[in-house]
């Protein structure tokens, strides 16, 4: 198959896929609502496995009184206890916002397929800002990536947040 052809068909391939990265996309929004909701910075995360939701997770650092409650934190540790396993083996995490290194981490460490993320985060963002911490050629798992689904809303709902604290 020639260059070309090639290109065609993972761009056929993408364009079947996004129905579903977009409506998976709005369900982490949802989440990150819920994490507005509660007064935490909105961040909303769920996994997918065989094309349904198996985790879901938001922003509760100030609630759980704990640094690591990270969207990406609490919907990989309910998709282990859908799935009851440590390891989510083919299943996909999609978050609103570009994960920090911690989180970067998790998703490696819990053998997640394919991530895929919203808005960049500039100051903090491992995967594509201040590192591109998932190609390090020593993790003994590679995490597929892509970024900037719905990046509008996920950023507008950050800025309404961080606008509505300064009042
Ligand atoms: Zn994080």
């Amino acid at each position: 198959m020639n260059g070309q052809r090639f290109y065609k068909l993972i761009l056929i391939f993408k364009i079947m896929l996004d129905p579903d990265i977009n409506f998976f996309m709005l369900e982490a929004l949802n989440m990150a609502d819920l994490a507005f909701q509660n007064n935490e910075v909105p961040v909303g995360a769920i996994i997918v496995k065989d094309r349904k939701i198996i985790g879901k997770g938001f922003n509760q650092v100030i609630q759980h009184h704990s640094v690591s409650s990270h969207a990406e934190i609490n919907a990989i540790y309910d998709a282990g206890q859908t799935l009851q396993n440590y390891r989510l083996i083919d299943c996909d995490l999609f978050v609103t916002l570009e994960p920090c290194h911690m989180c970067a981490k998790a998703i490696v460490d819990a053998r997640i397929n394919s991530l895929y993320f919203g808005a960049m985060e500039p100051k903090t963002g491992a995967i594509q800002s201040i590192d591109f911490f998932l190609d390090h050629d020593h993790l003994n798992h590679k995490v597929k990536y892509s970024g900037g689904y719905m990046s509008n809303q996920s950023a507008n709902l950050l800025k309404k947040f961080f606008k509505s604290r300064r009042n």
